[in-house]
């Protein structure tokens, strides 16, 4: 393909003509040095190297040219856009660095400065110390066993010899499941495991229960309508209230440290005959601060009830109860959990704030 003639315009300057040349060149320049990005470098190139720029029609001008002429008119082109391409090059060199120097600041990391990492969650302190109970029981060869907590009236009362009219199933102490006299109720301890376990395993049986009970408290310091609690049941020939004794100071011991003081109260439940609550020495006065805000002055904390299983449960559950024994309690895990960390509002243990989980949700 032939370029195409051009047929010079009267009315246009000669393109060729020394000043119009010089013009170009001083445009082109002009526009190199203005461009301050790359793009608009792109586009003042198009303008001025392009094949509409006047360089370009300069350029394509000396073939009409006598002979003669065409050499030096092409020299001094070619010189003029030679000139031109070199300032663009150069232009496009500079901004090409600045742009690099730029990323490298924009992207640049400062690994100095703080991280947006997630912190690691923790589990919840009532968890961890339940998984402690648990481990410890199966390391004395016992089994952990679980209940609904939605129960059998039956099992939360009857098989555990509370009388028809025990003020414990009032409406106030007990949460009742609809429709009322359906027989449900959310349990309100963990002992009708205790039941159950009786009558699905039968005996010797060495049981250890860690649930979730309910009862209608306010929600206040030291009171939770859902809270836990861990039961343990041992029923074989020849259990006394000194393996009873044994096991909790063992427990003590696990949870609290060495060195830890208890002492058994006498005391009654429907369960268990004899009953008695199991106190801790205060740890924070040992009993020697009469001002002392974690035993108010007594010197001891109730931890949980405990006592030799009742004939009539065992009875109730299909066991000889003139062969077998066993002991029963039932611990409160969070008011543990309390004395443990010092926490004196139990509502901080269900807001669910993960400063709490972090500050006690690990375990060395
Ligand atoms: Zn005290």
């Amino acid at each position: 393909m032939s370029e195409p003639t051009i047929i010079p315009d009267p009315a246009e300057p000669d393109p060729l003509a020394p000043t119009s040349v010089d013009a170009a060149v001083r445009a082109a320049l002009a526009a190199a040095a203005e461009a301050t990005t790359l793009e608009d470098l792109k586009a003042a190139r198009l303008a001025h190297q392009g094949d509409r720029s006047r360089l370009a029609l300069a350029n394509r001008s000396i073939g009409n040219l006598p002979a003669t002429a065409k050499a030096e008119a092409g020299k001094r082109v070619g010189a003029a856009r030679a000139l031109v391409a070199a300032a663009y090059a150069a232009r496009q060199a500079e901004l090409e660095q600045e742009r690099d120097a730029r990323i490298l600041v924009d992207e640049a990391v400062d690994v100095t400065l703080p991280s947006g990492r997630r912190p690691l969650g923790r589990r919840h302190p009532v968890m961890l110390m339940s998984d402690r109970i648990a481990d410890l029981f199966v390391g004395m060869g016992w089994e952990i066993a679980e209940g609904p907590e939605v129960e059998a009236e039956w099992f939360n009362f009857d098989a555990l010899n509370f009388d028809v009219d025990h003020p414990a199933r009032q409406m106030q102490d007990t949460f009742y499941v609809d429709p009322p006299g359906g027989g449900l109720v959310l349990r309100t301890h963990t002992s009708p495991v205790q039941a159950r376990t009786l009558l699905d395993r039968g005996v010797p049986v060495y049981v250890a229960c860690i649930g979730r009970v309910y009862r209608t408290d306010e929600l206040d310091a030291t009171h939770m309508p859902a809270f836990h609690q861990v039961e343990g049941l041992a029923v074989d020939s020849g259990i006394t209230m000194a393996h009873l004794k044994g096991t909790l100071d063992r427990l003590a011991t696990e949870l609290f440290g060495d060195g830890i003081t208890t002492r058994l109260r006498p005391s009654y439940f429907p369960f268990t005959e004899p009953s008695a609550e199991m106190d801790l020495r205060c740890f924070v006065c040992r009993g020697e601060d009469p001002q002392c805000r974690a035993c108010k002055g007594i010197g001891w904390i109730e931890w949980g009830g405990c006592g030799m299983v009742n004939r009539n449960v065992l009875t109730a559950c299909g066991v000889d109860a003139d062969r077998y024994t066993g002991f029963a309690f039932g611990m409160g895990i969070d008011r543990a959990l309390m004395f443990r960390t010092g926490v004196s509002d139990m509502r901080d243990m269900i807001e669910g704030d993960v400063r709490f989980d972090d500050q006690f949700g690990m375990e060395i």
